[in-house]
Formats: structure tokens, C-alpha cells, sequence
């Protein structure tokens, strides 16, 4: 299952560079993972998946321990500032960055380490309320002001499109944040890159793929379907 699925997501992904004249190495898939226990999460492994995505400080930290350390952690999810601590160290980079507050607890935390951290800007494209992220508007102001800590590497722009039925409705919300990237690249702010757009999920990575998306966080696509319920069982058994 887990086999043809991950062989059906590569070809997506494979079709998509080809319709847009895109390389494929230009696109990292991240495996999704949250909720799933750690017998997947190695199963995915051994069928060659380095590059895991979780959106829970303490799901993330328990898999890191468990598993090969050769693997890449992205935090995709809202984090808060008191538990930067715990993932600091272990992920390659964070998603999720949508306050000036969280970007200072990053800065300090990583400077008591002496290490450099990279992330995304969430932008919320569609201006959805119920969801996290910066208003396009103030991304310019944003990006600036995040660019001046030393120990904090900006790498680029994240959103989280809508549900929809159709994929092709959320054309234009990456066709939009692709558009913000290039507009603020365009003013040459130091220590920043905007090579990363972290956009697409199981229902619109295809089209993600065709607007210019270097990262798609696929997650039932790849493990299937999240059984939430089972899943706070299945944590709790495997702290004892
Ligand atoms: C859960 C999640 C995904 C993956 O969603 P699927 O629809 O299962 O592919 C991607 N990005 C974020 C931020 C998520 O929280």
C-alpha cells in the first residue's frame, strides 16, 4: 500500500515537472507523517522516504529519537514559542513562522546554540480565518524585520490553500504566493533567500508542482487516511 502509494504521488509530481518544464529535482516531496506511528514512519524509510513532515512539537521529538538519524524533520505545523526548544536542534527547517514574537524565541534559542535555523514565512494567501499565517500585505514589513537576526536563515514562503473539490480552484493562491516571492527576491534583502515555495498537499500538489512549488507535503496521499482517534491511543501506548 505505502509502496504504491509513494510510486504514484513520484509519478504526479514527475508529470507535473514535465507539463510545466520543470526538473524534478527542483521539487523535495515531504512525507507527512503526523499521527501515524513509528512502525510507518520506518516502513516509508526502508522503502527509501528521508524527509518527514510533523505538526507536533512532542509527535516530532518522540519519532526523532526512535528513528534513523539520517532522516530530515520539517515542522510544518503552528508552533508555539515555548516549545521551540525542544526542535530547534532537530529540524532542517520550520514552516511555519508567522510572528515577529516567535521569529525572536527562534533567534534567541538558536543563538545559545550557536546555530543557524532555517525557515519559511506562513502566509495565509486565500485570507482564510481560521487559519495561521501572514496577510500578504504585511509580508514585505515582515521579511525585513525577520532577515535582521543573525542566527535565523529565511529561505522562503509557505501557505496552506483551502479544502476544495477542484485543485484548479487553488491555482492562483500559488500562483500568488509564487508572484510575493518574486517580488520581495526582487529587493535583494541580505540574509534571505526566497528559494523555497512549501506549497501542495495530497488534494493540489500537482498543481502546486505546475506554479513553481519546490516543497509539497503530501500526507494521505502517501500514508493514508488519518484515523485521529486511534492515533492519541497509539501516543500514549508508546510513552509507556
Ligand atoms: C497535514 C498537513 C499536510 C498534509 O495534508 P494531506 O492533505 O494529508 O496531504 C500538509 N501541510 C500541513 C501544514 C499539514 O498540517
Amino acid at each position: 500500500m505505502l509502496k504504491e502509494n509513494l510510486a504514484l504521488v513520484e509519478k504526479e509530481i514527475q508529470e507535473a515537472c514535465k507539463r510545466a518544464g520543470r526538473d524534478r529535482k527542483e521539487v523535495m516531496l515531504i512525507a507527512v507523517s503526523k499521527t501515524k506511528p513509528v512502525c510507518e514512519l520506518k516502513e516509508a524509510y526502508d522503502l527509501g522516504v528521508r524527509v518527514f513532515g510533523e505538526n507536533k512539537v512532542q509527535e516530532l521529538a518522540d519519532k526523532y529519537e526512535k528513528l534513523p538519524k539520517d532522516i530530515h524533520w520539517h515542522m510544518i505545523g503552528h508552533l508555539q514559542r515555548n516549545k521551540v526548544k525542544y526542535i530547534i536542534d532537530k529540524v532542517d527547517l520550520i514552516h511555519s513562522v508567522d510572528s515577529i514574537r516567535l521569529a525572536e524565541t527562534i533567534e534567541s534559542e538558536a543563538a545559545k546554540r550557536n546555530i543557524t535555523v532555517n525557515i519559511l514565512i506562513e502566509v495565509n494567501v486565500a485570507g482564510e480565518e481560521s487559519k495561521f499565517g501572514l496577510s500578504p500585505k504585511e509580508l514585505p514589513a515582515f521579511v525585513e524585520e525577520v532577515a535582521k537576526f543573525p542566527h535565523i536563515r529565511v529561505q522562503g514562503l509557505m501557505t496552506i490553500a483551502p479544502f476544495v473539490e477542484d485543485s484548479e480552484e487553488n491555482r492562483r493562491i500559488f500562483e500568488s504566493l509564487r508572484k510575493l516571492s518574486v517580488d520581495i527576491r526582487e529587493k535583494n534583502v541580505d540574509n534571505m533567500t526566497m528559494r523555497v515555495l512549501s506549497m501542495g498537499m495530497t488534494n493540489d500538489y500537482s498543481v502546486a508542482v505546475e506554479e513553481g512549488a519546490t516543497m509539497v507535503r503530501v500526507g494521505t496521499g502517501i500514508f493514508g487516511a488519518r484515523d485521529y482517534a486511534s492515533s492519541v491511543l497509539t501516543h500514549l501506548l508508546s510513552d509507556k
